[in-house]
């Protein structure tokens, strides 16, 4: 039995996770996530599938961020209907994702349509809300640690990636004729020092190891953002702002409450009303109360009360409340997403208020290339937000110890777990040059074998086992 594996994505890029292995006749897709960014990536989701998709038996998911899943409604659309493997909250969130990120794709088509400001005389969408909803019975789902059968020879095991409420590093197991081999994605790394998830598992042992890479070659060391966040905050105040905080829903938008939390009960902050402006924001909070064994923030639905919901914590439902948000003037902090500012109620926000000079942005996450944050965040002078150009005149203000991802070190510690190097290691995940330098390091401070691989490579990973 052969055992190929080829980069469908998340090689030379950071987004659009997806790794197709072949296992003899047996096809499985491990991630399927959506291109984002810079518009020749984005332009691949649009791209013929490069192979029949009645030949993919299975796919696994790493986690419910939508670089690893948001492609799955397309391939179902076009007639994908096995089984989908994932943990249990990353199958919740990815109801929660997948719909949000439909919706935002009809918007996306509809506004286009409106406006002709598309190619295209009638936009479609990549795919609809029914689509995201016929992906949902394919769920099939396992706790961390728990051995799953995926067929005959392969098995699948979970492991907690302390990156997102129910993230996972994927071991494959291979079971040949005459031996086993293993595989292990790392999905994405989370730190190893967070305030709501576990740092992630250590893995001793792999044959092949593919490894991400999202910040390979950034020096992040954990620092306690509370110090940052007095002071933004106070600052927004005192200059008769409001504090916006573009968040991804799920995990960043959480560990703010907390933070922010924590800073009204020590008086460091003035006791403001929080706006979480999200209904994915909001949902997503829900989940951590229904799993409480997938974060550390107690084991009750009190305990987790106490450590994230500030005095005045106003959850923004309704589209129409959202709007009258606008009117604040001051002394309010707004949470809301996306965290890439590519789409969702914080374009609103933007459109109305980058061009307040009172105003706080505040970017607490990863901005990818292309993406309205990394404009903001490298304070272009105009950003274009519902096909208008908004001039950039408030506070732009960053923390990037919030982020999600490990950093090199980070990464660099949880490669050095592996009791015997891995035969090869592929770098995903990563942009150039970065991803090079990234790569060189682990050849150098731990002795492996390194590939970086190149969208659409494919290599023979086992021969005849
Ligand atoms: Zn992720």
């Amino acid at each position: 039995m052969d055992v190929r594996l080829k980069f469908l994505g998340g090689a030379g890029s950071v987004t659009g996770s997806r790794y197709l292995f072949t296992v003899g006749d047996f096809r499985f897709l491990l991630d399927c996530g959506l291109f984002q960014g810079l518009k020749p990536l984005r332009l691949r989701n649009w791209e013929a599938f490069p192979v029949d998709i009645k030949t993919i038996d299975a796919m696994v998911i790493s986690h419910a961020h939508i670089d690893h899943c948001g492609y799955i409604p397309k391939l179902v659309r076009d007639g994908y209907d096995g089984p989908i493997y994932c943990t249990a909250p990353t199958a919740d969130l990815m109801e929660i994702m997948l719909l949000d990120s439909a919706k935002l794709q009809e918007e996306e088509a509809e506004y286009a349509r409106r406006k002709g400001y598309s190619r295209h005389a009638n936009p479609e969408p990549l795919y609809t809300v029914k689509d995201a909803q016929r992906t949902f019975p394919l769920f099939k789902t396992a706790g961390y640690d728990e051995k799953i059968k995926i067929n005959d020879n392969i098995e699948v095991v979970f492991r907690d990636a302390g990156h997102l409420l129910g993230s996972a590093i994927v071991e494959i197991f291979i079971t040949g004729a005459s031996q086993q081999k293993k595989i292990v994605f790392s999905g994405d790394l989370g730190r190893y020092q967070q305030a709501m998830l576990a740092p992630p598992a250590t893995i001793e042992e792999a044959d092949i190891l593919l490894v991400e890479s999202t910040y390979g070659n950034k020096e992040n060391p954990f620092d306690d953002p509370a110090d940052d966040l007095t002071r933004i905050a106070n600052e927004a105040f005192n200059r008769g702002g409001v504090l916006v905080i573009p968040a991804f829903a799920v995990g960043r938008t959480q560990t703010l409450l907390l933070y922010l939390k924590r800073l009204m009960e020590q008086d460091l902050i003035p006791d403001v009303p929080v706006y979480v402006d999200s209904p994915m924001a909001i949902s997503a909070t829900y989940l951590f109360y229904k799993y409480p064994t997938y974060h550390k923030m107690g084991t009750t639905s009190k305990d987790l009360a106490e450590e994230i919901e500030t005095n005045m914590l106003v959850l923004v439902k309704s589209g129409e409340h959202s709007k009258t948000l606008n009117d604040l003037r001051t002394n309010a902090i707004i949470i809301s997403s996306s965290g890439m500012m590519t789409g969702g109620r914080i374009l609103h926000h933007m459109f109305h208020r980058l061009r307040n000079k009172q105003d706080t942005f505040l970017i607490a996450g990863y901005q990818a290339e292309g993406t309205r944050g990394r404009s903001l965040l490298e304070m272009q002078p105009t950003i274009k937000i519902f096909g208008e150009s908004v001039p950039v005149k408030c506070k732009v203000e960053q923390i990037s110890s919030m982020s999600g991802h490990a950093d090199k070190e980070e990464l660099l510690q949880w490669l050095g777990g592996f009791r015997k190097k891995p035969k090869m290691t592929f770098a995903v995940h990563g942009e150039e040059p970065d991803i090079s330098v990234y790569a060189k390091a682990i050849r150098d401070r731990l002795g492996m074998k390194v590939i970086v691989p190149q969208y659409m490579e494919s290599f023979s990973l086992f021969e005849g086992i």
